[in-house]
């Protein structure tokens, strides 16, 4: 489980994106950060990825106050809007670039590789050079990169809004059939809420770096905490 208690970041004088965040995500989760630009969604996310120091509050993973672990220690791996991948290079040493940064041998990241490319079913886009690839293809080899790690957690930034809608509504039934067979926690953040909808277990709505409510998809559609969420999920009153 992830526990989040008192979480406060600002930047600079004037903008608060964290305005006292409590959160609580349990093991094995499909938990979704809903809210507007600027609300504070992507802090969060880079809080845990242990990119971004909180000035106030903790971060408990497994029980383990997770503040003080640098980020390459903690069991939790991002997969980002922009893919972060590099362009120059095959699948196959994307892929193998953070096994490698974690000293695995030659031949145990090959072996990695291919098993996390025979998962998510890469075929043989694994010796194709990365700009040779689709969005949508560079997408699934973001998501195979931070699989192969196996992280505890693995958490989500807007990782389908470049794709065209087709697509877009493919790979959420794939990410969420991935995210129950691994029965990995996910955190996924998305400003879209019909996307938040069809995919989490749990959302939490945000707004200026406050969270507004948590809880089932339905649950939060069904009974709006307060008028911002209301709003946010679509209701017209
Ligand atoms: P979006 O959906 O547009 O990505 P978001 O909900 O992820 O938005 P954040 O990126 O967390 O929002 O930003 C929250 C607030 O903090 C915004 O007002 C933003 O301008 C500000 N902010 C974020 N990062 C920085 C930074 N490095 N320096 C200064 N201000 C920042």
């Amino acid at each position: 489980a992830i526990e989040l208690r008192g979480l406060h970041k600002r930047f600079g004088r004037d903008t608060v994106a964290l305005d006292g965040v409590d959160l609580h995500i349990q093991a094995g989760e499909f938990f979704t950060l809903l809210g507007p630009s600027g609300c504070g969604k992507t802090t969060l996310l880079r809080i845990l990825a242990g990119l971004e120091e909180p000035d106030q509050g903790s971060l408990m993973v497994g029980g383990k106050e997770l503040t003080e672990v640098p980020p390459h220690r903690r069991s939790v791996n991002t997969v980002f809007q922009s893919y972060a991948l590099f362009p120059h290079l095959s699948v196959r040493d994307n892929l193998a670039f953070g096994l490698k940064m974690r000293g695995l041998p030659a031949a145990k990241r090959d072996a990695k590789v291919d098993e996390i490319a025979d998962f998510i079913k890469l075929g043989d886009l694994v010796d194709r050079r990365v700009d040779q690839l689709s969005g949508g293809q560079r997408q699934r080899i973001a998501l195979a990169r931070a699989l192969v790690c196996e992280p505890d957690v693995l958490l989500l930034d807007e990782p389908l809004s470049a794709l065209d809608a087709g697509l877009r509504s493919q790979l959420q039934v794939e990410l969420q059939r991935l995210q129950k067979r691994l029965g990995m926690t996910f955190v996924f953040v998305t400003h879209d809420q019909d996307e938040a909808m069809v995919m989490s277990d749990r959302i939490a709505v945000l707004d200026s770096g406050n969270i507004q409510q948590v809880g089932a998809p339905n649950d939060v559609y069904e009974r709006p905490a307060n008028a911002f969420v209301a709003r946010f999920m679509g209701h017209d009153n």
